[in-house]
């Protein structure tokens, strides 16, 4: 029996894949380069500890699942659901079985599906990256999204539904390859999910789940698969030095695409960087 007093779906099992508090992230700020108006840096402020708080809220969803049994959806369900989500400005919806490979060592995730949520970081803010504009953008999205998740896994929660809600900032499992079994988009070159709809300029967050789930919608991304295995402007550019141009494979599926501890660093220098979400071709809004 967990600290919850319900038994995890499952808990990770991956030695390679080690959950990694992001302790320097939390001691985020704007910079002394950076002059804001007051307005401007109390907002900064709001998403910023609204961000961390949030984080450790989603921790605690896996409470108040005690008597969650329920698992069949009536017909109507998942387009209310989606209704629903798209009021709270989330922007991507997709669904696939949690991929128990994909769970951090030693984490335990509570619900056996994935709702996938995606939500835009928009344009006229990350063409600026790297700056205080793309920072505070950047910060709004894990913020509110951070928020609409947690809200609608309550929801699932009243309903009778197991489940837990995965911040944006950290979840327990990684997202890429639920978003890309979701058929949400592909993994890109710089190691994040490129979507039709936004390239790489999106947020994803994580609700898993015992209620059912529609299955996975089929989508072509051969263009954009293509043009990105010919692009390279990430390897070339990054403002770190930090996407590998060989991405190394190890054992489990685990793909690990850029030198974390030298993005972090950029992260830390260049108010948040993101430079790579601004170069990259299929983030460029019309
Ligand atoms: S910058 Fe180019 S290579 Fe890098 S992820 Fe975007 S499309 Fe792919
Ligand atoms: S955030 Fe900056 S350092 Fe990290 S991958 Fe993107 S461009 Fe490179």
């Amino acid at each position: 029996m967990s600290d919850a007093g319900i038994e995890p779906t499952y808990t990770g099992k991956n030695e390679n894949l080690v959950f990694i508090v992001p302790k320097e992230l939390f001691s985020m700020s704007l910079g002394p380069a950076e002059v804001l108006d007051r307005e401007t840096a109390k907002l900064f402020s709001k998403y910023l500890r609204g961000t961390f708080k949030g984080f450790e809220q989603a921790r605690k969803t896996k409470y108040g699942n005690e008597n969650n049994k329920k698992t069949e959806v009536p017909t109507d369900f998942w387009e209310k659901f989606e209704k629903k989500a798209k009021e709270l400005d989330v922007d991507l919806i997709g669904y696939t079985p949690v991929n128990e490979n994909y769970i951090f060592k030693d984490l335990k995730v509570y619900g056996k599906n994935a709702i996938v949520l995606g939500m835009e970081m928009k344009w006229d803010k990350i063409k600026e990256a790297p700056g205080a504009v793309c920072e505070i953008e950047v910060f709004r999205v894990y913020k509110i999204l951070g928020d609409v998740t947690m809200e609608l896994t309550e929801f699932l929660k009243e309903q009778g539904y197991k489940s837990e809600a995965h911040h944006p900032f950290g979840g327990k499992l990684l997202y890429g390859p639920h978003a890309t079994a979701a058929n949400l988009g592909i993994m890109g070159r710089i190691g994040l999910i490129l979507s039709p709809e936004f390239g790489p300029r999106q947020r994803w967050s994580i609700i898993t789940t015992d209620a059912e789930i529609p299955e996975t919608k089929e989508r072509d991304f051969s263009d954009l698969k293509d043009f990105c295995e010919k692009c390279g402007a990430c390897v070339r550019e990054c403002k770190g030095g930090s996407v590998l141009e060989t991405p190394i494979e190890k054992e489990n599926g685990v793909i690990t695409h850029i030198d974390r501890s030298k993005c972090i660093q950029s992260i830390l220098d260049n108010n948040y960087c993101s430079y790579c979400l601004r170069i990259c071709m299929p983030s460029r809004s019309s």
